[in-house]
């Protein structure tokens, strides 16, 4: 039964992951999320039933558009496969218990932030606000009134922690260092996981982001690299390898 519910929510998380692209495509933009249904950036050639499937339309349509042989982005589905992985991934850590809804909620929230962020290098309010209610109002059932205290508490320290940082880097570039949709996404971390590790996930994100920065500086001739993508992947590997860093937490609250 284990590895069935783990398929299930792969499939889940593809069909999500889907949606997922348009939310994140179209939010930005201040498009509608229903209509146009998906369509044909190219020739407007409205996608049926049979195209809507994620990843396996791609395969058998073999990467184009049906109507006019438009190239589809690789990008869609390793994104639908993705958020799956994620579901299942959250499935497999946290089994049939409230966590695993509160997962799926994070693992959605930071997929469409890092992809309109890695788009527009934008964070939509809409995004934050609506994934943290949803989040509270899990966190209540898991824990009560007291746990959505410390998790608002929590959040708003790493959300200011990050303001702290990007004041200080703006001080120290003499430019904006970095968009005010990384304080929204700390506050996000912080709710979800602790403080002390929200913070953690600033310096592994930068750890892991510097290589591939200095690639994309140098490849792309471009100095506007969004922070966000990094920030969520060290989230998501702090909060699914669920890390032992107790002493993190005694060295910040002394
Ligand atoms: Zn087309």
């Amino acid at each position: 039964m284990f590895l069935y519910y783990t398929i299930v929510a792969f499939i889940f998380g593809t069909i999500l992951g889907s949606f997922y692209n348009v939310v994140g495509y179209r939010l930005p933009k201040g498009e509608s999320l229903i209509s146009p249904s998906s369509h044909c950036t190219n020739c407007n050639h409205k996608l049926g039933p049979l195209e809507l499937i994620p990843i396996f339309s791609f395969l058998f349509l073999g990467g184009k558009c049906k109507k006019c042989g438009q190239k589809i982005s690789w990008f869609y589905p390793i994104f639908e496969f993705s958020t799956g992985v994620l579901f299942a991934l959250s499935y497999i850590v946290f089994g049939p218990t409230i966590d695993f809804f509160i997962a799926i909620t994070f693992v959605s929230t930071l997929l469409v932030v890092v992809l309109s962020d890695y788009k527009y290098m934008i964070i939509p309010d809409e995004v934050v606000i609506f994934s943290s209610i949803v989040l509270l109002i899990e966190i209540f059932i898991k824990s009560g009134l007291k746990g959505v205290g410390y998790s608002l508490l929590s959040g708003f320290i790493s959300a200011f922690v990050m303001f702290m940082l990007k004041v200080l880097g703006d001080h120290l570039f003499k430019k904006e260092s970095m968009g005010g949709g990384d304080i929204k996404l700390l506050f996000i971390f912080g709710l979800v996981i602790n403080y002390p590790m929200a913070i953690l996930s600033i310096f592994l994100g930068s750890f892991i982001g510097l290589p591939i920065s200095i690639y994309i500086l140098y490849k792309e001739k471009t100095n506007i690299i969004p922070f966000g993508p990094f920030l969520s992947v060290a989230a998501l590997i702090i909060y699914f390898t669920n890390i032992d860093l107790k002493w993190i937490l005694d060295v910040l609250t002394f």
